[in-house]
């Protein structure tokens, strides 16, 4: 465990240093792990973007041809812009038994971990395969793990467990709530502001609209809670808004985001058919008397499904299991589960490091969550051998 401990911390520190930032490319990352793979004699199959900006990353570690355990995480880590740090955060540093640096927590210490046992899962003689699948674009909607997911039982082998390693202090999750995010722009009417009659404003639509989402929001907290989830029920919430030109000039353009986290269960396009009718009837008949070109556009911009392994789930038990753990978590943030759960892989979520430190400036990781997570990992293996 000594020497896995100090590789996976090496690794960690290698994979730190891939600016992955979403927007940026993963290809140094994948190659950097490709090389590692093709090394211990194990290779991987790229599913890349159509610009090959971008890949997934896909391989198995013994049988071929049946489905093991998939161990997957995201490569893309959040911007740095804007945040405070007080070392490099693209240079890893141990300190007190932390490991500081951009995506350390969020999600790479799990990578490192996988990618620290690959010798280990090697020698084993697997009677099931153990997979590595590892993904991009997380962060801005699950979207890159979308195509990976879409070969599985095609052309990539179908696993039969997907263990996603985000963080959650190496505790079972087996539901999370699912987000569908929102772009609306108002587009008003220009005039002089001593003139408003002339023109559409198009922040006074737009407020209306929110008002529209505030009865929303306080509606859904009053329908039968999910006592699981922490708030309990699905979320409302507007995001951002930006709108207006000039301090004289009747505002043309206005727009703002919004965004639901559903409970799992609950689809909410009940919610999207109210704002587009509210907009319909409300807005539109009065900006359109006054210029038919005004208007307004509702588009949904994200979807990630609700989370819930289920009952039946055999992944659950088994994971509780290898964790040595005897209760599963429900959590608000979205994961690429419920995206591989929907793809016919039971699905849970546990991975080392706490979600507090995810996202933030002097984001960290335990020392300690790194052996935990090698340990549970060692168990699969073990598991994975004796089937
Ligand atoms: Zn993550």
């Amino acid at each position: 465990m000594g020497a896995e401990l100090s590789t996976a911390k090496e690794l960690l520190g290698r994979l730190v240093a891939f600016d992955t930032t979403s927007h940026k490319t993963n290809i140094p990352l994948i190659a950097f792990v490709e090389d590692y793979l093709n090394r211990h004699g194990i290779d991987s199959v790229r599913v890349p973007t159509a610009d090959g900006q971008k890949a997934s990353l896909f391989a198995t570690i013994g049988p071929s041809g049946t489905g093991g355990v998939a161990l997957s995480g995201h490569t893309d880590v959040v911007p740095v812009a804007s945040q405070n740090w007080s070392t490099d955060p693209f240079t890893m540093v141990e300190r007190d038994g932390r490991l500081y640096g951009r995506g350390t927590c969020d999600m790479k210490g799990y990578l490192a971990c996988v990618l620290a046992l690959v010798p280990a899962f090697k020698a084993r003689r697997l009677s099931l395969p153990i997979h590595i699948a590892f993904s991009y674009d997380e962060e801005v909607g699950c979207t890159g793990v979308r195509p990976m997911i879409a070969e599985l039982g095609k052309t990539l082998v179908l696993p039969r467990m997907v263990v996603v390693g985000e963080p959650t202090t190496m505790t079972v999750v087996d539901a999370h709530k699912g987000p569908v995010r929102w772009s609306v722009d108002v587009t008003g009417k220009a005039a002089h502001s001593s003139m408003p009659h002339l023109g559409v404003n198009a922040i006074t639509y737009a407020a209306r609209l929110l008002g529209e989402l505030a009865r929303m929001e306080e509606e859904l907290k009053r329908l039968p809670p999910n006592p699981r989830f922490d708030p309990p029920y699905t979320s409302l919430q507007v995001t951002q808004v930006e709108g207006g030109t000039a301090s004289n000039i009747v505002p043309v353009p206005c727009w703002f985001g919004w965004e639901i986290r559903r409970l799992p269960g609950y689809d909410g396009m009940d919610l999207d058919q109210r704002l587009r009718r509210f907009a319909a009837e409300h807005c539109l008949p009065e900006m359109q008397r006054i210029a038919p070109e005004t208007g307004i556009r509702i588009d949904i911009t994200n979807e990630v499904p609700a989370f819930e392994a289920g009952p039946n789930s055999a992944a659950v038990p088994l994971a509780l299991k290898l964790a040595e753990q005897n209760a599963t978590f429900a959590v608000c943030y979205a994961t690429e589960a419920s995206l591989f759960q929907r793809g016919g892989a039971p699905s849970v979520v546990i991975g080392p490091g706490d979600i507090a430190q995810a996202h933030k400036p002097d984001e960290f990781l335990h020392v300690s969550e790194l052996e935990k997570c090698l340990a549970f990992l060692a168990r699969i293996a073990d598991w994975c051998e004796t089937g």
